[in-house]
């Protein structure tokens, strides 16, 4: 996150990022990792710098090449709610209480499917929770299994950077998957084990009612939707996302599909489908997007 008083982005020229914007090893928000930050300078100064390298960084790690001067931090997300509208603090609470207890008196000591053997711990996911866009991929990796945290691996580091790109942090946002236990091997989850937990993340979406979904990747875009149809050509345009299944029961949520940072680790060719992907949401939710 930004120090106060800090734009979040300047107008530059990425083609020009100085030696310290080099691709690092970052910590879970993408910001110097929490357990470095404190061995770090809070001077203004060094405060700035390092806002501003991360900054430079994700925006050519994503292709862009530059952003207006004006652009702003995201008001939008940052202020959860319909519309923009701030969530009354009490409200936060109650939803942050009902995620804990589902967390705590349900998913943590889960049974449920055969996932629960070789686990070594559940992972609820984490972020706000009254947040505007949530984040869903399929399960837990081995570095998620070990710490009990969604998305903290290596592509769990790209999925920072994305979300930073869009002008937001991990804080703004919630992210979880649709298993909560790490299947053997990081094989895609098998059909029973997703049915089996599917309810936990319909809780997760009930209590925090996003304005959009993000479905990362083909196995939490085809289970949420329902769909056996390729990745490759549910990305990129809206869906409709039913709490009930039933399209008419219930309203539905917006939901964009795209690919898994996982994939895109091994086919940065396609980042710029992702980004694309990820502007759609942008505009949808009335952030202010970066100038080509
Ligand atoms: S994956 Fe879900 S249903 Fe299976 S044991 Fe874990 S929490 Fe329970």
């Amino acid at each position: 996150m930004c120090p106060p008083g800090v734009p979040a982005k300047q107008s530059r020229i990425v083609a020009v990022l100085p030696s310290r914007c080099e691709p690092r090893r970052q910590g879970l928000t993408g910001s110097p990792a929490r357990g470095t930050q404190s061995r770090m300078s809070n001077s203004p100064d060094h405060n700035l710098s390092a806002a501003l390298a991360r900054s430079l960084e994700i925006d050519l790690l994503l292709g862009v090449r530059a952003v207006p001067l004006s652009l702003a931090r995201a008001s939008g997300v940052r202020k959860p709610g319909k519309q923009g509208k701030p969530v009354p603090a009490a409200e936060i609470a109650r939803r942050a209480q009902a995620l804990k207890e589902l967390d705590e008196q349900q998913v943590k000591t889960c049974t449920l499917c055969p996932l629960h053997k070789t686990r070594t711990q559940t992972v609820f996911g984490q972020g706000n929770p009254a947040a505007r866009l949530v984040f869903v991929g399929e399960g837990p990796g081995a570095d998620e299994d070990a710490q009990g945290i969604a998305f903290i691996g290596r592509a769990g580091q790209l999925l920072t950077r994305m979300i930073e790109a869009m002008g937001l942090t991990r804080d703004d946002v919630f992210i979880c998957n649709i298993v909560k236990c790490r299947p053997p091997g990081n094989r895609d989850p098998h059909p029973q084990e997703v049915s089996t937990c599917w309810p936990y993340l319909d809780q997760q979406l009930q209590i925090i009612r996003p304005e959009v979904i993000v479905a990362l990747g083909k196995p939490a875009s085809q289970t949420l939707l329902r769909s056996t149809t390729p990745i490759g050509q549910l990305r990129g345009h809206w869906h409709d996302y039913y709490v009930s299944g039933s399209p008419t029961v219930g309203e539905p949520t917006p939901l964009m599909p795209t690919y898994h940072p996982a994939y895109l680790l091994r086919t940065p060719s396609d980042k710029n489908k992702a980004w694309s992907d990820l502007k759609q949401v942008m505009q949808r939710l009335g952030l202010p997007l970066p100038a080509r």
